[in-house]
Order: C-alpha cells, then structure tokens, then sequence
C-alpha cells in the first residue's frame, strides 16, 4: 500500500511517469489524452523542452532566495512581462505558489488598503453563489459552494454571496442578456446597501466561471454593470482569473473580454502551467500607492513566495506563448473544439448546454433537456464520468451539481493550447463513448 494521502482514499489512481505533448503515461504505459490541462493547468502540454531547459538554468544559476532578504532576476523580469500585458491600472505583482494563496493575498492587500486610508470599518466581501476560490480557510469563505463549505462552514469568515451570472439556468423567460446583467448589478447594489456601503470592502468574481460551473461566460455588459456598482460605493473588485486567466479564454486576461478594470487580479495555473507551482496577485496602482506611502510594509508572506526557480519557470512559460503566437491558437483551437462539440453533443438527449470561450469549454449533463431537470445527485455521475473516460484515456474535468438541485453535473474542458486538430476530435470521441457508457450503466 502507497502511503500517500490521496484526496480520494477508496480510489486507486494510476501513477503518472511521463508526460509526452498533450498525453500523460502511466507506469504501465497507458496514455491519456489530457482535455482539462489537469485542472486548467497545463496549457504547454508535458514535455516542453524551452521550459524545462529554463528550470535548469536558474536552478543551476539559484534555485531560491529569501524574499525578506533579496529579489531576484526572473522575479523582476516575470513581473515586467506581467504588467506590460495587463489591463490599465494594475502596476505591481506578489508571487506566491498557487491560485488559494494569490486569493488570500488579494483579500488581505484590499483589508490592508483600506485601512492604510483610514476606512477600517470596510470589512465586508461579497462574492457569488456556486464560485470556487480556492481551499484555504479564507478562500474557502469567499467561495460560494456549498458542497466545498458544508463541514467548515463553522471555521469560515462571513461572507456575502449574490446570484452568479449563469444565462442558462437564471435567464427570465423575457429577459434580454443585457436586462440580465442589470438585474445582477442591482442585486449587488442592495446586498452593498443592506451591508452599508461604506462597509463593504470588496466584490469577488471569477470572469469565466470554473471549477463550479463549468466554463461559465458572463452576459454582455454585467462585468461594466457591476463595476460601476462598485465603483458608486467605493469597493474594490477582485477579478479571480486562476482558472480563467493567461490565455486560456483567448486573451491573456479574461478580464479583457469583459472590457473592464479590476483592483486586484488573481493568476495561477496557467501561470507556470505546471511546470512549477506559481500563482500572482496583480496589484493597482492606488493600493500599491496606499500601502507604500503608508506603513510601507504588506503584512502577509510565505517562504516560498516568488520563489526564483517558478517564476523563471513561468517567464519561460508566458514567452512561449506570445512567441509562438498560441493566443491565436486557443482562438482557432476553440471554435474548433466548440464547433466538434456542437456536431457530437448538441442533439444528444442527456447535454442541456454547451458553452464557453477559448479553450475553456463546458458541458452540462441534464436528465432532462426540456424542463432541464439535472439527474439525482445520489448517482454522482460526475465520478462515473471521469472514471469512465479515464477507462478511454481521456482525462476531462467533471464536477457534481449544486446541493440544491439547482444546477446539474458538468464536464470542463481546458486542453492544452498546443494541441493539433486531430486531438480535438480525439477529445470529442473519446468523450462521447465516455458520456454514452455512463448514461447507458444508469
Ligand atoms: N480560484 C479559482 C478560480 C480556481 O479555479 C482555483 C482552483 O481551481 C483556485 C482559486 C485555487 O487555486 P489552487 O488550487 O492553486 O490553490
């Protein structure tokens, strides 16, 4: 028996020995086409020789130094790269190790702004119903799923949660997409009211909704919508862009897409793709402002933060992207990947909805399509999913509906951004068996 502490204890997990482009091999020589990048991850694939060359070198050259002593030259320049390419506004990046630390970072950089100004009072986050922000305790708090929640919820920090922006189950029968992302704005704004508005000291949303719901979009205009809501009562928005973020919806911020500026911009996976684990709060000008002409000093930190090794890792990761032109490629990959999906899925009796932008895609299992009645929870298809296309050589990111009903199993897509065409239609057959088998052993 492995003593390892898996996170599923009743399961046996293959032991991954190899990564070959976008395949992973296991010790007994199974490939698995790898359609999620992990968890959105691997947006490089496994074997990327200009990334693993670069981990050498710096390892070689420094492998870490203590960021209360020194900082380094790949954290420099990986905050450079960064910043250069973000939206207006943001002017400085803290590095950490992964998506749940740039989030607990981003909460505690927007407590300290506003006490830095001398708003103590503003202690209030509102965030969204079915979002996901990581696993620490005040991550876990922001998130709003409740299956992730449930046993902690005496362990976590209040936080408010209003509807997310989910056309697909919570459009009104005669509601435009615009009039929807009103709607939202306005349930905000009261929930900002209710708090008081001088209270409040942020908003947190993910742009392209994940790990909860599956490759979510916004309707046009919500992200404006709610940035001015935030903007009349002075509240910060936090864009968590971990899972969504560099490149994987086709620019290197989701948030451009959206057209709107954030306070604080979360990044993680796609980040270092894997190759090291890296995550960053990007900050803006005026809480960087507040705190330097202030006390000078964030009270936060860990070890391993900008850690030399990852951020090169990183720096590597991010010039391979914008050298070899994959932003371009997601694009091009993801109306191909969307448009396979719509030609295998789009008629099947049992998939209510497909959706998604880039390489980001999503698929949402109903039992039934017209009254889109999702199947009983009790038969976690989810599990039976990813086993069974585990079974296909297909690793593909299914998640469990809602506690309430209201939402049903989804599968998440987030291949690597180097794939060739004929994977996508590898992705799309070897899914479909994995779907059919599943529903037919119901
Ligand atoms: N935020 C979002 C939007 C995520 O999807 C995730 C992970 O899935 C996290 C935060 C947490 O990141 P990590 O698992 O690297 O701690």
């Amino acid at each position: 028996m492995s003593h390892v502490f898996h996170r599923n204890l009743h399961q046996d997990y293959p032991t991954a020995v190899q990564g070959d482009g976008p395949y992973i091999v296991d010790r007994e020589g199974r490939r698995y086409l790898d359609a999620s990048g992990g968890a959105a991850v691997s947006c490089l694939g496994h074997s990327d020789e200009a990334v693993a060359q670069a981990i050498k070198d710096q390892v070689s050259r420094l492998a870490y130094a203590h960021t209360s002593f020194f900082t380094s030259e790949p954290m420099e320049q990986l905050a450079d790269f960064l910043i250069e390419r973000a939206p207006a506004g943001l002017d400085s990046v803290y590095f950490v190790s992964g998506g749940s630390e740039a989030v607990e970072a981003a909460l505690k950089l927007a407590r300290q702004y506003f006490v830095e100004i001398g708003q103590p009072q503003r202690k209030h986050l509102i965030a969204r119903r079915q979002s996901y922000h990581g696993n620490t305790l005040g991550a876990l708090a922001t998130g709003g799923n409740a299956w992730r929640r449930q046993q902690f919820e005496p362990l976590l920090i209040n936080v408010s949660h209003v509807s997310p922006c989910y056309a697909y189950r919570d459009q009104q029968p005669d509601e435009t997409p615009e009039a929807m992302g009103v709607r939202l704005a306005a349930e905000l704004e009261a929930e900002i009211l209710r708090l008081g508005g001088e209270n409040v000291m942020a908003f947190v949303a993910e742009p392209v909704v994940g790990a909860t719901l599956g490759a979510v979009t916004a309707v046009p205009g919500y992200f404006t919508r709610i940035r001015e809501v935030c903007d009349r009562y002075g509240v910060l928005l936090i864009l968590d862009e971990v899972m969504c973020g560099m490149g994987r919806t086709g620019s290197l911020f989701a948030a451009e897409q959206e057209g709107v500026t954030a306070d604080l911009i979360t990044i993680a996976k796609g980040l270092g793709a894997g190759y090291q684990p890296i995550g960053a709060t990007l900050v803006s000008q005026r809480i960087r402002d507040a705190i330097a002409n202030g006390s000078g000093f964030f009270q936060h930190g860990h070890t391993y933060i900008g850690h030399a090794t990852a951020c090169a890792a990183a720096l590597a990761v991010q010039q391979a992207i914008e050298s070899r032109d994959l932003l371009t490629r997601v694009n091009v990959l993801g109306e191909g990947l969307q448009a396979r999906l719509g030609e295998r899925f789009a008629n099947h009796p049992h998939i209510g909805d497909i959706r998604g932008r880039g390489l980001f895609q999503g698929l949402e299992l109903v039992a039934d399509r017209d009254s889109k009645r999702p199947f009983d929870p009790a038969l976690k298809l989810h599990a039976r999913l990813k086993k069974a296309a585990m079974a296909e050589g297909l690793m593909c990111y299914p998640m469990g509906g809602t506690l309430d009903g209201r939402q049903g199993d989804h599968i998440l897509l987030a291949p690597p951004f180097m794939l060739e065409g004929s994977h996508l239609d590898e992705i799309t057959d070897r899914l479909g068996r994995a779907i059919d088998t599943t529903l037919a052993s119901l």
